[in-house]
């Protein structure tokens, strides 16, 4: 038969209908536990459950209890596969459940685990926080860090032959900033040994599962937080972790005994979400275009961040945009002329966008990064990664662009211009 796309097959990939009354629609099985035919049965389920034999060729794994397996979170991984070519999935109850949960398994004590910065605050805490207390290194890499830098950083670490994992996010929460993929499975290569081989695995949250595929830039793994465009209206959390059958059945493994699964009904509203996620991402990938064109013309926003908006001047990140994304996302961060009050006034004075924090959904979101998802981070990483007091990040929903556009320009009009400035030039 003729293999249809992602998009053709949101509706029906991995449900027979005749497994549930001829419904349309996978039902929510919501129960703990199913019923075995024989005892037989039973104990061959658990012989798969338990690793303690191969499957048998056209056997396929029973249903046994909601925390190894259930139907909606099973079709539910077998489509998100779809979008990123990966061979298998494995959805949590959160996105921080699939990304400690990965660190875990992917890292042993004396290991070192290379990463991006900036990182996912969640993600940041976890790693300088519990990943330590296993005693697992932790390194991180600035944006703009050549391949050259990483190999001499890893080597005068002393744990040249412990790297356990490279860790990144790439555009980088909230500036945008790219990490060249390929780049860091090269690193990875450089280090690895037959018996020691360093992970790459990518927090894919920022481009949801459209607009950057990165297994097929060398990544082993890509992860999500479910609960941004893949659920997509802010209204659940979840996450994923994706890549081949070895790495995935071992992350398995360990969320079976962890029991951070997603649940029944999670899984549903994802297995709905999901139908419209092109259409939806699309649109709010057209948004942000248009929106990002306009704010980078108005007189009180100093800078905008957006893939977007990159050009053959850009140089090595235009370079690294157009092998790496298919489109430049929903994600915008813009300088708001003067500091946090500025950005603080124009927050304040929006009546559509939402001052909230989370991204990808349906409706239009802002909020102030270093004071809010950034505020963990240091003053000096700040400065850094270039996470400034003037900065806003919007995500961009799929409202009229007109009416957003409206919006932006009533409050930026809000914004007393250059009071900063002027405030400084009386001091001074
Ligand atoms: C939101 C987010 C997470 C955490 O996901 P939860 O679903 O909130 O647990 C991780 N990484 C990125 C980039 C995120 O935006």
């Amino acid at each position: 038969m003729k293999s249809f796309q992602p998009e053709t097959l949101m509706m029906s990939h991995g449900y027979n209908p005749e497994w549930s009354e001829g419904a349309v629609k996978c039902p929510i099985f919501q129960t703990s536990t199913f019923v075995f035919r024989s005892a037989e049965e039973g104990k061959a389920y658990f012989e798969l459950a338990y690793g303690l034999r191969d499957k048998e060729e056209r056997e396929e794994m029973g249903l046994i209890y909601s925390r190894l397996n259930n139907p909606d979170m099973q079709i539910l991984e077998e489509r998100l596969t779809l979008w990123d070519g990966a061979e298998a999935c494995a959805v949590f109850e959160s996105g921080m459940s699939a990304i400690s949960t990965a660190l875990f398994e992917f890292l042993q004590p004396g290991d070192l685990l290379l990463f991006s910065n900036p990182l996912y605050g969640g993600t940041n805490h976890f790693v300088h926080h519990v990943l330590t207390k296993f005693g697992i290194h932790v390194l991180g890499f600035d944006p703009g860090a050549t391949q050259e830098d990483l190999i001499a950083l890893v080597a005068k670490s002393g744990l040249a032959d412990r790297l356990g994992m490279i860790y990144l996010e790439t555009p980088a929460n909230p500036t945008n900033d790219l990490v060249d993929i390929a780049m860091c499975r090269a690193v990875a290569e450089h280090f690895s040994r037959p018996e020691h081989r360093a992970v790459v695995a990518v927090d894919n949250t920022y481009m949801g599962p459209l607009w950057q595929h990165p297994l097929k830039h060398g990544a082993d793994l890509v992860l999500y937080s479910a609960t941004k465009y893949i659920g997509g209206h802010s209204d659940v959390i979840a996450g994923a972790c994706l890549g081949s059958h070895e790495l995935i059945g071992r992350i398995k493994t360990l969320r079976t005994f962890l029991g951070n699964m997603i649940a029944p009904h999670t899984g549903w509203l994802l297995l709905r979400s999901l139908e419209t996620l092109k259409l939806r991402m699309e649109k709010q990938a057209q948004n942000a275009q248009i929106i990002a064109e306009r704010l980078v013309k108005h007189p009180k926003v100093a800078r905008v961040h957006y893939l977007g908006l990159l050009s053959e001047a850009d140089g090595e990140a235009y370079a690294t945009y157009r092998r790496q994304c298919s489109a430049p996302g929903a994600m915008v961060s813009i300088e708001v002329k003067g500091g946090e009050k500025e950005a603080f006034a124009f927050l304040n004075h929006l009546k559509l966008v939402k001052l909230a924090v989370s991204l990808g959904s349906t409706e239009s979101l802002a909020q102030h990064p270093a004071t809010m998802t950034h505020a963990g981070v240091s003053q000096e990483e700040k400065t850094r990664f270039g996470i400034t007091d003037n900065m806003v990040r919007l995500s961009v929903g799929v409202e009229h662009p007109d009416d957003l556009w409206w919006d932006l320009e009533q409050a930026l009009e809000a914004v007393p211009l250059g009071s900063a400035l002027l405030q400084e030039a009386l001091i001074y």
